[in-house]
């Protein structure tokens, strides 16, 4: 068996410093590294309609912010398959019989949906798609059958959902499908990248992020005004790391040569970190070293996006190549769910002969 990933992204904005550390960064080491026999990456629209169904507008224009993010990072479609999934009709028939493996109870305990329910104060009138993506989730994932899901820390409850289904699955219909692993970042500080206002998570749809495709100046404003040590006040002032948005920011992006280039007085992050303890450090410093940093991350991926922007044409043309794969590929795996559960009555000569036997005599 084969090594295959799927893993992707809601169209619900450009993406942010937090998917390229959380999983972008990950996926294109991947696709080059050879390790992998296929690699699919998904626009997720019919996910992100779950909680957006009185904006499909925003879904619609998203699609190719999210495809020429894709693109600017490196992800290449020579090497993978890119699609989109609302056009993979087939996840949806997976995710129905799924839904029959899974209690309401179950559904209720998932944390991460819970703090997204709190997060748009959906209180009790939560839409039944979107209490029920983390089964359509294990469908995306399955359809694929893939091994390995590169995901933040935020995804670990829907690949423990889904690791539930197949093992379900394969107890009452047969061994059928894979059961998959997530493939978290090695780096603490990557699982879950606060926000520029020091909450818990970069997200789109708290207002708190960098985007991979903001200008030079829109990144250093942010990097500028970013939330660090509230006790921290004067220079020389003793200030704290933990917590501090900008260290963390440094602990998921500083690499040792980048002090050589950018702050030679300092001959690591642990130096760094260990003077800003003391005192006498101020933050200006600190964020114009994290600035220079997050320019020489961002800037090689702002200019490869302007060159995809100029013929979207072509990039619709790829995702559809890419949906059009995906499509087969999940055709094949349905095909297995229905032969595995037994609904596959037209291609069952055996249930045609038994049948005809018991009402023959009769
Ligand atoms: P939304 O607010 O619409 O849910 P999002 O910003 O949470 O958007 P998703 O599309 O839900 O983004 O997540 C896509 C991938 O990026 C997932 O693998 C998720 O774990 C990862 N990811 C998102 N935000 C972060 C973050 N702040 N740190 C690390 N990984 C992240
Ligand atoms: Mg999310």
């Amino acid at each position: 068996m084969g090594k295959i990933i799927l893993t992707g992204d809601r169209p619900t904005g450009k993406l942010h410093l937090g998917h390229y550390v959380g999983s972008l960064r990950r996926r294109v080491e991947l696709q080059n590294s050879g390790a992998f026999d296929r690699v699919f990456i998904m626009i997720a629209d019919a996910q992100a309609l779950t909680d957006n169904a009185d904006n499909p507008e925003k879904i619609r224009q998203n699609i190719i912010e999210v495809a020429l993010d894709y693109l600017a990072c490196g992800l290449d479609p020579e090497k993978i398959t890119i699609f989109i999934q609302s056009q993979i009709p087939e996840l949806c028939e997976l995710a129905f019989y799924y839904m029959n493996l899974v209690t309401v109870s179950r559904l209720q305990r998932n944390p991460t949906v819970k703090t997204e329910i709190q997060m748009r104060g959906f209180s009790t009138s939560i839409p039944v798609g979107f209490f029920t993506y983390p089964v359509s989730q294990a469908s995306d994932i399955t359809a694929f059958r893939a091994t390995t899901v590169p995901a933040g820390e935020d995804q670990e409850p829907m690949i423990e959902q889904t690791r539930e289904i197949v093992r379900r699955f394969n107890a009452i219909y047969g061994d059928t499908l894979v059961e998959p692993e997530i493939l978290l970042p090695d780096n603490a500080a990557c699982l879950r990248l606060p926000g520029t206002d020091g909450k818990a998570k970069m997200s789109k749809s708290l207002g708190n992020c960098i985007y991979l495709s903001d200008t030079a100046d829109d990144v250093r404003n942010r990097v500028m005004g970013m939330y660090t040590d509230p006790g921290h006040i004067r220079v020389q002032d003793p200030g704290k790391v933990e917590g501090n948005t900008v260290f963390t920011y440094l602990d998921a992006f500083c690499r040792p040569e980048h002090f050589a280039r950018y702050l030679p007085d300092y001959a690591s992050l642990d130096e760094l970190k260990v003077h800003y303890q003391r005192g006498g450090l101020g933050d200006v410093k600190v964020k114009k070293f994290l600035n220079a940093i997050l320019q020489e991350v961002l800037e090689p991926i702002r200019t490869r996006r302007r060159e995809f922007e100029q013929d979207i044409p072509a990039i619709y043309r790829m995702l559809k190549a890419g949906s059009e794969t995906a499509r087969t590929v999940a055709a094949a795996t349905l095909a297995d769910v229905r032969r595995a559960m037994r609904i596959d009555y037209f291609d069952d000569a055996e249930l045609i002969e038994e049948q005809s036997k018991k009402f023959k005599g009769r």
